[in-house]
């Protein structure tokens, strides 16, 4: 096998569609591998963006006028793309928001504050990302709900016994990852929401790295609420989703008010207008919703079960490289067993934020830190980890890059 191909897709041909690789920096080639923060944006849903400031950019729902009525139908359809990507039934089960963490505050403010009180618990994960782990606290704080956590094994799976024990009848919400984006354990998200609902509580789903990277059926997975990202499945930032379930959409109230949220306003008090638009309030990100359709199209095109094989099939082949060394040190499942398509690890001589300042040197980007997941690297005993992470577009060959970097990075050191 060439490097560059790919037992699953044909990335050579993929690259073609994201200019910005060939980008070089003092000669190097670029070498992407922080996609778990934001993916790159290919040719196509770059031209969505363009077509419509172009052609047809407009404000949505309020002019008669014809460019405004392209602009509606369109942003309008986008719903509608979303909603068959991720098994939705439809446009009012799909809300555009701005990003995850916008989608998982609507519902904690709009559903939490007024649900939750004294007596009641939230449970999360304890690899749950500060998105919704910060968001549900302060919630707990206001409403005097308590906030507790499943625990993880020492090979970052959900400790499934301690699941069914946390969750019971006080159980409120259960908001859960799907896929960890430091560990990238893939979690049985349809188990644990079916704890969630023996025990008559509500499920969240967290899909910010699950929907970029492999097919996902909110309604097989029975969610009540799930979200994700544009930013980080080859569409535009600025869009996220939430999806919700229309009988519980229906019975909330709305997250923010403001124009285009209603149906009819007097001096006395206001109606809500229909979903999704209810919690759509004043001008929403038109051509980023139209951009996410047209990222949905493309991946589709590509095939999501393929896009998931291969993101395994290059974190295994990193793994393997990585077993080659014993100084460095690996966070999350075992090799072998399926995960997202991304690998923390440390080398034990280097600290994270050197090693990612070095790899700049090769024009290597990858992601130093704590990846919004502070009390998980407590729990992991570490302060920091570096974070290679692969999309479409990435190869095996750029891995080698990654590991020869790292090689000197251990010689820098020494
Ligand atoms: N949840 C997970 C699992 C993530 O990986 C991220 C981003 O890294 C988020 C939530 C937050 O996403 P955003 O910054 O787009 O709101």
């Amino acid at each position: 096998m060439t490097v560059r191909e790919s037992e699953v897709l044909d990335v050579e041909r993929i690259r073609e569609d994201f200019p910005v690789l060939e980008r070089e920096f003092d000669g190097t080639p670029l070498v992407y591998l922080d996609n778990a923060a934001t993916t790159q944006t290919p040719t196509q849903v770059i031209d969505a963006i363009r077509d419509y400031y172009l052609e047809y950019n407009a404000n949505v729902h309020r002019g008669l006028h014809q460019l405004s009525q392209e602009a509606s139908i369109a942003y309008e359809q986008a719903h509608d793309r979303v909603a068959e990507f991720i098994g939705a039934a439809g446009r009012e089960e799909i809300v555009f928001t701005k990003n995850t963490t916008e989608s998982e505050n609507l519902v904690a403010y709009a559903w939490g504050l007024r649900e939750l009180g004294p007596g009641d618990t939230v449970v999360l994960t304890e690899m749950e990302h500060h998105a919704s782990l910060v968001t549900w606290q302060q919630i707990g704080e206001r409403t005097g709900a308590d906030v507790e956590y499943i625990r993880i094994d020492e090979d970052g799976h959900l400790d499934m016994d301690h699941a069914r024990e946390v969750i019971d009848d006080d159980t409120a919400m259960l908001s859960a990852l799907h896929v960890s984006n430091t560990l990238g354990t893939i979690n049985p998200v349809a188990d644990l929401v079916d704890l969630a609902h023996d025990h008559d509580a509500l499920a969240f789903i967290d899909g910010a790295q699950a929907v970029p990277n492999r097919p996902v059926d909110v309604e097989a997975i029975d969610a009540d609420f799930y979200a994700f990202s544009g930013h980080k499945m080859a569409g535009p930032t600025g869009i996220g989703v939430l999806y919700g379930k229309q009988h519980l959409l229906d019975s909330m109230e709305p997250f923010l008010y403001g124009g285009d949220m209603i149906e009819k306003v007097t001096f006395e008090g206001s109606r809500w207008n229909e979903l999704p638009w209810k919690f759509e309030a004043g001008t929403p990100p038109i051509a980023q919703g139209i951009a996410l359709a047209e990222a949905c199209d493309y991946l589709e095109d590509i095939g999501m079960d393929r896009v998931a094989r291969h993101e395994n099939e290059l974190a295994q082949y990193t793994l393997e490289r990585f077993a080659e060394f014993d100084d460095i040190e690996v966070f999350g499942p075992p090799a072998g067993e399926e995960r997202g398509g991304l690998v923390s690890f440390n080398l034990e001589s280097v600290h994270a934020h050197d090693l990612s300042s070095i790899f700049n040197d090769y024009a290597v980007a990858i992601r130093a830190g704590d990846h919004c997941t502070q009390p998980l690297h407590d729990k992991l005993g570490v302060a920091a980890t570096a974070r290679a992470s692969f999309y479409v577009y990435n190869t095996r060959e750029e891995i080698d890059v990654l590991v020869e970097a790292i090689d000197d990075a251990r010689d820098l050191f020494a």
